[in-house]
């Protein structure tokens, strides 16, 4: 009877083994792009290497995407009230004209209304 040789198996995460050999590691990137995204990466890489023999997102990409989505929805919502608000502004300034004419009108009225007395 061979003896269990499972007893030295460890609760340790057996991450994938790279190509050369080497099981990859898990590690985090420092990238602008993809800041504290956590990867698995071959335990062989070396700095300064162009790139990985082995290599695995865990963790999903950056909300970048979604956010520049919905800054561009904002920013069109955001044209749209602009013009709203100009339409606005230009009702103001007709009524502000027509106000203006009206009161010229009415002087015009009185004076002739202050001639009849
Ligand atoms: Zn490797």
């Amino acid at each position: 009877m061979p003896s269990s040789s499972s007893a030295s198996s460890t609760f340790q995460l057996e991450y994938p083994t790279c190509n050369c050999g080497k099981p990859s590691s898990m590690r985090k990137s420092k990238t602008k792009e993809n800041p504290g995204r956590r990867f698995l990466g071959c335990g062989n890489y070396e700095k300064g290497k162009k790139f990985w023999d082995y290599f695995y997102w865990i963790d999903p990409a950056p909300k970048e995407k979604q956010m520049e989505d919905n800054i561009q929805a904002l920013e069109s919502q955001n044209r749209a009230l602009l013009l709203k608000c100009q339409e606005r502004e230009n009702f103001v300034q007709e009524l502000v004209k027509e106000n203006k004419e009206l009161k010229k009108k009415l002087v015009a009225v009185e004076g002739v209304m202050v001639s009849y007395k």
